[in-house]
């Protein structure tokens, strides 16, 4: 039996990752959970897995629930986390918080030989180079969550790296594909958080509209697949059955299809390199659908995906700014703080006005990620 921790339980991969686990109950026990401020969905968790450890994000939660649970043991803040992401019965760690939080207790539960399923791609933006380095010398594998980055790993089992012409990451577009520039201004966040194929947590909802989510993709497949960003395309795909594909030099393509069901890539993270069969998702019927649409992917119209792509090849801490003010300005929209082309300013200026540091370590990723929430945050 597979032990499992949680970094972000009540979140969407979080309570999906509880589906998997509800399924399977004789292949996973779930030991130590992280939840935000849900304490509601948070105490039904509590009552139904009975996890030994569970990190809240205020103290006053904390003391509400250990009163509530005299059984359990309960932790709080950034340092919760870290417990939950070490805690040493567990055999994997599925990291599901949202943005670059995330990095610390990422590089800790690496240190103690954990295996990371990762759906926090914000770490892997933020800090790639540490990430990839601790899990090399740690022996400890990264899964991808991701449907298109488990898409990858799926098309690679059995090849070879020196094989490879190009990772093709296919993009749904988000909830705003078919506007034009003009038909950005004024958008409303409720017509932004509504994805057309996807059933998914509010930042990531509005990176897909942004197209920032495959931005970060795409630094993401740069770290877990050491590929460089000229072999990494992004294909727009409206219908999201194909979730990615790998073209190899003798011009074979592999891609991963399936309905749009995010237990599958994450079931397939906790099953790896064994499968499990997943009732409840349904079939793909391809006769059905009859047709897949694909479009060349339009950088002069979803800017943030050019923003990405050249913060990622310039690398050291330019992705560290473009995550960084990317998560305020996006907190910023939902707060109806700033409009939605504002997003895409914001990060502009803050990358515009930092001065590049090549290879750097923990602590001045960190320094540079708070100077740049800071400078963003003065621009509200
Ligand atoms: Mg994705």
């Amino acid at each position: 039996m597979k032990k499992i921790s949680i970094l972000g339980a009540t979140g969407s991969i979080g309570t999906q990752t509880l589906d998997i686990l509800r399924e399977h109950p004789s292949e996973f026990k779930l030991v130590s959970i992280s939840i935000g401020k849900n304490l509601d969905l948070a105490r039904k968790m509590i009552l139904e897995f009975q996890p030994e450890l569970v990190s809240v994000q205020e103290y006053q939660d904390c003391i509400t629930l250990k009163a509530e649970f005299p059984s359990i043991k309960f932790t709080y803040g950034v340092e919760g986390l870290v417990e939950v992401a070490v805690f040493p019965s567990a055999d994997i760690l599925v990291n599901a918080v949202i943005g670059s939080v995330g990095l610390n207790p990422t590089l800790q539960a690496i240190e103690a030989g954990k295996t990371i399923a990762i759906a926090n791609k914000e770490t892997l933006v933020t800090a790639g180079h540490l990430v990839m380095e601790a899990a090399e010398k740690n022996g400890v594998a990264l899964l991808p969550v991701d449907s298109e980055h488990s898409a990858i790993y799926q098309c690679l089992q059995g090849e070879k790296e020196k094989n490879i012409e190009r990772l093709i990451l296919t993009a749904s577009g988000g909830s705003f594909r078919d506007r034009t520039r003009k038909e950005l201004e004024g958008v409303t966040v409720r017509e932004a958080l509504n994805h057309p194929n996807w059933s998914m947590g509010a930042k990531i909802t509005i990176d897909s509209a942004t197209m920032m989510n495959k931005g970060l993709e795409v630094i993401e497949a740069h770290w877990l697949y050491n590929m460089p960003y000229e072999k990494i395309d992004v294909l727009l795909h409206k219908e999201s059955i194909i979730h990615s594909m790998v073209e190899f030099h003798d011009s074979s393509i592999i891609a991963q299809l399936g309905t749009p069901d995010m237990r599958v890539p994450i079931q397939y993270a906790l099953t790896y390199p064994d499968r499990l069969p997943l009732t409840s998702s349904q079939r793909l019927d391809l006769a059905k659908i009859a047709q897949l649409h694909f479009q060349e992917m339009d950088v002069n119209r979803f800017r943030c995906m050019q923003f990405a792509y050249e913060a990622g090849k310039l690398g050291g801490t330019m992705p560290t700014v473009l995550n960084a003010a990317n998560e305020v300005a996006v907190a910023a929209f939902l707060n109806e703080k700033i409009n939605f082309l504002q997003i895409e300013d914001m990060i502009e200026k803050a990358l515009n006005k930092h001065e590049l540091i090549k290879n750097p370590d923990l602590s001045i990723i960190q320094e540079v990620d708070k100077e740049t929430r800071q400078y963003v945050n003065s621009l509200l």
